[in-house]
């Protein structure tokens, strides 16, 4: 006899026939399949400065998928049929800090090598995560461009910690796996960074933008001009977002909270205006810890990045 209201081993969630939501749009990857978007898990976090469980975000960042509809008014389009493939996530060493990093290095890259997916997100993690991932890319791709959002430089020296969430894009520059000039950094904050730094990327030639120049000239008006002047000259554009570039307001999940930064909004247009790009090929979000996150919104933030990112036409 059939129960009446009962699923056995299922929650009782309500359905509505007519709404698909993101997390349904998400298939495990399978030998041979093809999607527009590729995901990873990056669960990384041991390598932070400060005490930091980022490693939970690939998975509070995925749940909150659920907590949106594959429709889009604005544009009066529905994007239920696009395919997200899956990868997983990256096993990390336990004790192991650069068996860890290079752990995910081959992982983005024999992601990268299946060929499957038109362009990748990647959950952080610290933002530690980004030096093998960005690494893997330029092996893939060739001559690669970066478009950081953050608070910070993350080109702290190694001597003191090794490779930290405050080294990733100087291991990357001295690494000759980005040239400084194709490094572009966006929401850089003022009392957040030293001198030696603050010099470390003009001598390397990298373009930094202070918060005062986004609240001068417009985030948007940004992004569009360093895409139209990096494309001239790379083969493919990453985006890595350290979620700490938004003020703490909006992001309180992030180790590394602060005020004065980014709105929500200012993100979440920056993004999409980023992501319409033809050589923009994948976007990192990082640096988001759940378990001192209030009602998700931080992870919940994140989730809304990912869909302007993916559903960006
Ligand atoms: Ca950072």
């Amino acid at each position: 006899m059939e129960f009446s209201y009962l699923q056995p081993g299922r929650p009782a969630v309500f359905k509505d026939n007519f709404v698909t939501k993101v997390n349904e749009c998400l298939a495990s990857y399978k030998d041979g399949a093809r999607g527009e978007i590729g995901l990873i898990g990056l669960p990384f976090s041991k390598t932070s400065i400060s005490l930091s469980q980022a490693s939970d975000a690939p998975k509070s960042i995925r749940a909150c998928l659920s907590t949106f509809s594959t429709f889009s008014g604005e544009r009066d389009q529905d994007y239920k049929n696009i395919q997200v493939l899956d990868f997983g996530d990256v096993q990390v060493h336990p004790t192991d800090m650069e068996e860890s990093i290079e752990r995910l290095r081959i992982s983005v890259g024999e992601m990268l090598a299946r060929n499957a997916c038109d362009r990748y997100i990647l959950l952080g993690g610290d933002h530690g995560v980004s030096y093998p991932s960005i690494r893997a890319f330029s092996e893939h791709y060739g001559e690669i461009g970066v478009i950081q959002w953050d608070a910070h430089h993350d080109v702290r020296n190694l001597e003191d910690g090794g490779r930290t969430n405050g080294t990733p894009f100087r291991s990357l520059i001295e690494g000759g796996h980005l040239k400084g000039e194709n490094l572009v950094q966006i929401g850089i904050r003022d009392y957040a960074n030293a001198k030696v730094y603050h010099d470390y990327t003009k001598e390397k030639g990298i373009i930094v933008y202070t918060m005062n120049d986004v609240e001068i000239t417009g985030i948007v008006p940004i992004i569009k001009k360093e895409l139209d002047r990096l494309s001239k000259v790379v083969d493919t554009i990453y985006l890595s977002v350290d979620m700490d570039v938004v003020d703490q307001t909006f992001a309180p999940g992030c180790p590394a909270i602060g005020p004065g930064g980014i709105t929500s909004r200012e993100l979440l247009t920056s993004i999409s205006a980023a992501a319409s790009h033809q050589k923009v090929k994948a976007m990192d979000i990082v640096e988001i810890d759940p378990s001192r996150d209030f009602r998700d919104v931080t992870s919940r933030l994140a989730a809304a990045a990912m869909l302007r990112f993916m559903f960006n036409h």
